[in-house]
């Protein structure tokens, strides 16, 4: 097992010193979000996410991002559809609003 582990640990350094760097993937997976990579960039990205835990934290997260983005534009969408809007806010959003930019400015 640990002989394995090893062997593992070796092909992972090798395969760091031969594909893209982090801050180039960093790069792709953020245009990975809106544009379809080339077959060669996805390759490049699988095999650099294979190897580099930093590097699928990073996806993870923007994803988590894209998907959270995406939902707001929804809600924001539904909401217009059916009439609502800030005014459906209640009123004790509305205070902690008020409140929170007047300490806002207050500060500026
Ligand atoms: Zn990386």
């Amino acid at each position: 097992m640990e002989q394995t582990m090893k062997i593992m640990r070796l092909i992972k350094g090798r395969l760091a010193l031969v594909l893209p760097r982090c801050n180039r993937m960093t790069f792709m997976v953020s245009q990975g979000m809106y544009r379809k990579l080339w077959i060669q960039e996805r390759i490049a990205l699988k095999a650099h996410l294979g190897i580099c835990r930093r590097c699928v934290d990073y996806h993870h997260q923007l994803e988590l991002m894209r998907d959270f983005a995406r939902e707001q534009g929804q809600q924001r969408n539904d909401n217009m559809e059916s009439g609502l809007s800030a005014a459906s806010l209640t009123a004790e959003t509305r205070d902690h609003i008020k409140r929170f930019l007047a300490e806002a400015e207050h500060q500026y």
